[in-house]
């Protein structure tokens, strides 16, 4: 009888590993996934939504296994309650998300979307109208300095020598001991610094719209905001005047308010300036294989006490 139930496409080495550790399984797709909540003892999942109800009918559920790092897909406050433990991969995909916040401020720094569309579309290109930000030396701020925004401060510091600012109030001192940085205590100080903001904090109550009207105001009109986080930590609306208004350089976003990837009517993507891609963060071949591989074995651990 099956207990484990994969409820989203995973990379196939975790399932493999199931499989080698002669484990009954339901792999994503399977028709059989639809009734899951009768028998499962554990989940492996990725962006599926597990509500409170949910956990409420999974009477045999003991664990759930998420790939990445956000859970906010889960209703933990339910998990806790029917004692359900969630665990998560924290780590395995940081260097891969912070490689795609380094490649989009590098991107929208040399309006590389931006020539690339204009050269399939046959526009007449008239270079000097179109000029880049160089990178080197310029002001990097970062809001959030855990696992991917250290990788991130580091790929930056070493690339180009860049002074880093840190915005992080619940990281230990000394944390980023090997990145040359300042750490900011106030944020106000942080947005007319700023030649790139990247964000890598989670989506919390704190942390909703953190990047208000007022804070997009106070920064300089040549700079560049990444957000490879969570879709809700930009004021969108506000992010969109500012571009309309020429008052930001532009912006490299992987993640949206309202979904990702966002739909064509999101008035962000109406601006030449603004490089999205749909939350491809942890999207490289070798992120997805260990991903999956640790998010089985984890689940298999909690399973056996
Ligand atoms: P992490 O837990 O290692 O780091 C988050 C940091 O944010 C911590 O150091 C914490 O102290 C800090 N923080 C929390 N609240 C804060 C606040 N109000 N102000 C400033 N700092 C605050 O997490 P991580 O692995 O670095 O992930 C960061 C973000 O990236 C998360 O939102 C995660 O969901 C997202 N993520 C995106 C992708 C993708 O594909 N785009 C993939 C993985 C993770």
């Amino acid at each position: 009888m099956p207990v484990i139930y994969v409820l989203d496409a995973f990379e196939p080495s975790g399932l493999q590993y199931l499989a080698d550790q002669n484990q009954s399984f339901v792999p994503f797709g399977d028709p059989r996934g639809i009734n899951w909540h009768q028998d499962a003892v554990g989940i492996m999942i990725r962006g599926s939504q597990l509500s409170a109800d949910d956990f409420a009918r999974a009477r045999k559920l003991k664990v759930v296994s998420k790939q990445g790092v956000g859970v906010d897909n889960i209703a933990l406050s339910a998990a806790r309650e029917h004692g359900v433990i969630v665990c998560n991969t924290p780590g395995i995909n940081s260097a891969a998300v912070a490689e795609l916040a380094f490649t989009l401020a590098m991107a929208v720094a040399r309006r590389v979307s931006e020539f690339d569309r204009m050269i399939r579309s046959g526009s007449k290109i008239v270079r000097p109208r179109y000029l880049g930000r160089a990178m080197h030396g310029k002001t990097i701020g970062f809001i959030g300095m855990g696992n991917i925004g250290t990788q991130a401060a580091r790929l930056f510091r070493g690339a180009f020598d860049c002074r880093i600012l840190a915005y992080d109030p619940y990281a230990p001192m000394g944390h980023w001991g090997d990145i040359p940085h300042v750490r900011i205590a106030d944020l106000e100080e942080l947005w007319p610094q700023v030649d790139v903001l990247s964000l890598h904090v989670p989506l919390t109550d704190t942390t909703r719209n953190i990047v208000d009207r007022a804070a997009i105001a106070r920064m300089k009109p040549s700079a560049i905001i990444i957000n490879v986080s969570r879709g809700g930590l930009i004021d969108e609306l506000a992010l969109a005047d500012a571009l309309r208004d020429g008052k930001l350089f532009g912006a490299g976003l992987d993640a949206f308010e309202e979904g990702e990837p966002p739909s064509r009517s999101n008035p962000l993507l109406a601006f030449p300036n603004v490089l999205a891609t749909p939350h491809a963060g942890a999207g490289t071949i070798e992120t997805q294989a260990d991903s999956s591989l640790a998010t089985a074995r984890q689940l298999l651990h909690v399973l056996a006490g």
